[in-house]
């Protein structure tokens, strides 16, 4: 039997799993295959706009795909226990900084 969550960190998981569904269908939407083999048809070759939206996708479809992975790299660390604590100075990251961007890894100091 697990204890029960408490009632805060319940809240950022449910955040942050909101977070990733909304990140996973927004890369659904975009329909971005993961594996670089987007077939560029060869009657488009010559069609710049073709080429700069699918560009335009593509680096929209990264951004997604790494705040995905920051946000479920925040539900490990729920997991695990060491939610909340900058990566780098292992202090805790302030409540405020947690509720404004739940999946951050750093704390202010450490912030971009
Ligand atoms: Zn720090």
């Amino acid at each position: 039997m697990s204890p029960e969550p408490e009632a805060a960190t319940h809240g950022v998981r449910s955040a942050l799993e909101d977070e990733r569904a909304h990140l996973q269908s927004q890369l659904h939407a975009l329909d971005v295959t993961d594996d670089d083999s987007l077939s560029f048809d060869e009657n488009f070759a010559d069609s710049g706009q073709v080429a700069a939206e699918q560009g335009e996708a593509k680096s929209l479809a990264n951004r997604l795909r790494d705040q995905l992975s920051d946000v479920q790299r925040a539900l490990d660390k729920l997991d695990d226990g060491s939610y909340g604590k900058c990566e780098i100075c292992s202090n805790p990251i302030s409540e405020a900084r947690l509720e404004a961007m739940p999946a951050t890894r750093y704390c202010i100091d450490h912030a971009g």
